[in-house]
């Protein structure tokens, strides 16, 4: 069965791991039964960053195949200190849409990773410098604690937001932004940006702009369970630890408004830093428990996402991506846990070596 819809077929893989356009004489079964799902997408992912900075690219080789063994085949990297493009050339490792480096303020955002601006009026000439160095989307910190105030507030003023996003499109990037709260995300939303990342703190007033918008969230909800923690750890801040508390409070319920209301979701694990690669079959369930369909979750770490990302399926001509499962996973998602078999272009991933 080939997903989405419900079609019984048979795929057939060309020898240079491409979906061929009908059978192919003398070729070799990989599997005879199952669900195949195009290669699964982890749309909030980062290679390359660990827990205190920038890895070395052996260990960002690792996070990558860790993704790709549990079925991610296609990431959008939202911000990396390191320069993964020497793990773009390798054909063991899952495609990687990079967004360079995150962009944020001296003191606000986690130290060592974002490229810091002392000039807020720098943004629109750093975001072009970025979009030149991604591959077509550009990460903004959106929002983060300021001390001075004891809680979450925005890094950019509105009318710099409008001129920098203005800048990434006419470099031909999309823009992203982390934001937690609520305040941040106004300027972002009414500049034009193209997703929110997280957007705990989003409102209805809000959800209805991006609706209309066609703005894309993000809400890396295995990240969100982590608030709690964040909380805790801020004990001079207890304006801020609560702020938090409220968000992973109600994170689940914004989603599901969000999805009723029509903005598009998909599915981000966040992994780098404090959270594990591998984990986007967890993300997918969180979206279900959210109030997405088990169908539009798993589509939204798969053919949605790739849609979206303008990154094709399984048509003929295309590489052979794909994941299949023993059982339907729409029926239990858990089935994602244990792939029955992961392709990248066509090949096992554990027959492949690496170069
Ligand atoms: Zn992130």
């Amino acid at each position: 069965m080939l997903l989405p819809g419900e079609r019984d077929t048979e795929l057939w893989i060309t020898e240079d791991g491409l979906v061929a356009d009908g059978p192919i004489g003398g070729a070799e079964t990989l599997a005879d039964r199952g669900w195949i799902v195009p290669g699964l997408v982890d749309a909030h992912c980062h290679v390359g960053l660990g827990t205190t900075g920038a890895t070395t690219l052996a260990q960002a080789v690792e996070q990558a195949e860790t993704d790709r063994d549990a079925g991610t085949l296609l990431i959008r990297d939202c911000g990396s200190p390191l320069d993964t493009r020497p793990l773009q050339s390798r054909a063991d490792l899952p495609v990687i849409i990079r967004a360079a480096r995150h962009v944020a303020r001296p003191k606000r955002y986690v130290p060592g990773l974002a490229v810091e601006l002392d000039d807020p009026a720098l943004l629109p000439d750093e975001v072009t410098a970025q979009a030149e160095n991604g591959d077509g989307w550009v990460k903004l910190v959106g929002d983060w604690i300021d001390r001075g105030v004891g809680d979450l507030a925005p890094l950019w003023p509105d009318d710099v937001l409008v001129e920098a996003i203005e800048a990434a499109h006419a470099a031909g990037a999309k823009v992203t932004a982390h934001v937690f709260g609520t305040d941040a995300l106004y300027g972002l939303v009414r500049a034009g940006i193209d997703c929110i990342e997280h957007g705990t703190g989003l409102t209805d007033e809000l959800i209805v702009e991006m609706a209309g918008r066609g703005t894309a969230l993000v809400p890396t909800l295995i990240n969100v369970e982590n608030f709690p923690g964040i909380a805790a750890a801020a004990t001079r801040y207890p304006a801020y630890a609560a702020h938090m508390r409220q968000l992973y409070d109600s994170a689940d319920d914004v989603v599901r408004r969000a999805v009723q209301a029509g903005v598009p979701v998909y599915a981000g694990t966040d992994a780098g830093g404090g959270i594990g690669h591998g984990r986007i079959a967890e993300e997918i369930v969180a979206l279900r428990r959210a109030g997405m369909s088990a169908s539009a979750a798993l589509g939204a770490a798969s053919w949605a996402a790739r849609d979206w990302l303008g990154r094709p399926g399984l048509t003929p001509g295309e590489r052979a991506d794909l994941v299949v499962y023993p059982t339907d996973p729409r029926t239990d998602l858990t089935a994602l846990r244990e792939p029955g078999l992961v392709l990248l272009r066509g090949r096992p991933v554990d027959q492949l070596s690496a170069p």
